[in-house]
């Protein structure tokens, strides 16, 4: 069976969400493409887990995402492969780019799914803001595109034998495009990216200050955690907007999601119900997110959240 792999990397690194599709695509016949000039230490790692040619675009002009000229040059090589399938991540590059190929052959599709088994095959994806799940079953195709939300997947290889690299440079007329890129404002961090994170804190509005998110902040140094936040402190200022969870906001899906002083609105939902262990901590013991959670802390945030971070640092020896 022959598989596609559009890769992500994150400054040189292979996102662990690519790492997801490879574990996916085990003993499968697969290619990769890769973009950007930094991208070389990903291409490697795609051909030593076993990816047999990997496509890295080496080109500067690639380094930032294009619909058009990302499309085209996938589109190529996957008419070339003819892959059964043809597999992203739901990263915000995944999001746009796997439907836009699969408008370009005609072919099926399903997004963001939580669960992707090949042989046999197996689709779930969350319909509803995640208020149900449905199999999906595909007409017959040439081609089917899949793009699956990170963390959905055990991380894995494609086989023991190495690939190789193969140095593309596609032809594409970024002057003539209507689409320029114009610039990048990234916040920086050394905490995990939110939809990748395998433990998040969020909190809300409750936190009511910017500066009483170095409560959440700290606690997250000590457990490697990432931190989001409700739109509610998104839009009162107290956090920033790439930090947060929900429909308008981030999909995330780690192990762990625990929520400071978050009620648990359906928009909020819609964002991290997947996570496979929610925790929440509010003063309302009637607050919906207890429905959803399978730990529950009544009590206030500002006495319990330090309290965890203390007990945290004590069991990994931080103290
Ligand atoms: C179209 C649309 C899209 C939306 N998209 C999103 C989205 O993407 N993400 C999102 O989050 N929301 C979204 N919302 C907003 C959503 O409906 C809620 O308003 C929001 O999630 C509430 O945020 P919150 O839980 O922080 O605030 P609140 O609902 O005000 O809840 C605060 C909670 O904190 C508790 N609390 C207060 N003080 C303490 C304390 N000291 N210790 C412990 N607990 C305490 C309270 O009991 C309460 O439960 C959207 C709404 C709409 C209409």
């Amino acid at each position: 069976m022959k598989i596609f792999i559009l890769a992500e990397h994150k400054n040189g690194n292979l996102k662990k969400a690519t790492l997801e599709l490879l574990g996916a695509s085990k003993g499968a016949d697969v290619a990769a493409v890769i973009f950007g000039a930094g991208a070389k230490a990903a291409a490697d790692e795609l051909a030593k887990q076993g990816v047999q040619t990997v496509h890295w675009v080496k080109d500067a002009k690639f380094n930032e995402y294009h619909p058009e000229a990302y499309a085209k040059t996938a589109e190529d090589l996957i008419k070339a492969q003819k892959p059964a399938f043809v597999l992203g991540s739901a990263s915000s590059l995944g999001k746009d780019l796997i439907p836009k190929l699969a408008a370009r052959f005609d072919a099926p599709v399903a997004t963001d799914c939580i669960e992707l088994s090949l042989e046999p095959l197996k689709v779930r994806k969350p319909f509803f803001s995640g208020k149900a799940a449905a199999a999906i079953q595909f007409e017959s195709a040439e081609t089917i595109f899949i793009s699956v939300r990170p963390n959905s997947l055990p991380a894995g290889s494609v086989s023991g034998t190495p690939g190789k690299v193969n140095e593309l440079t596609p032809s594409f007329d970024f002057s003539g495009s209507p689409i320029q890129f114009v610039s990048r404002t990234q916040a920086s961090s050394d905490r995990p990216d939110l939809t990748e994170a395998s433990i998040i804190v969020s909190g809300g509005r409750s936190l009511k200050t910017k500066e009483n998110f170095k409560i959440l902040f700290d606690l997250a140094d000590s457990i490697g955690a990432a931190v989001g936040a409700s739109r509610a402190a998104v839009d009162e200022g107290l956090a920033g907007h790439d930090m947060q969870v929900g429909q308008t906001g981030k999909t995330v899906n780690p192990s762990l999601y625990v929520a400071f002083g978050i009620s648990g609105a359906i928009q909020h939902l819609a964002g991290m119900r997947t996570s496979k262990v929610i925790v929440a901590i509010n003063k309302d013991p009637n607050a919906p997110l207890f429905q959803k959670a399978d730990y529950g802390i009544v009590g206030d945030l500002f006495v319990l959240a330090p309290l965890l971070n203390q007990e945290f640092k004590k069991l990994l020896n931080k103290a």
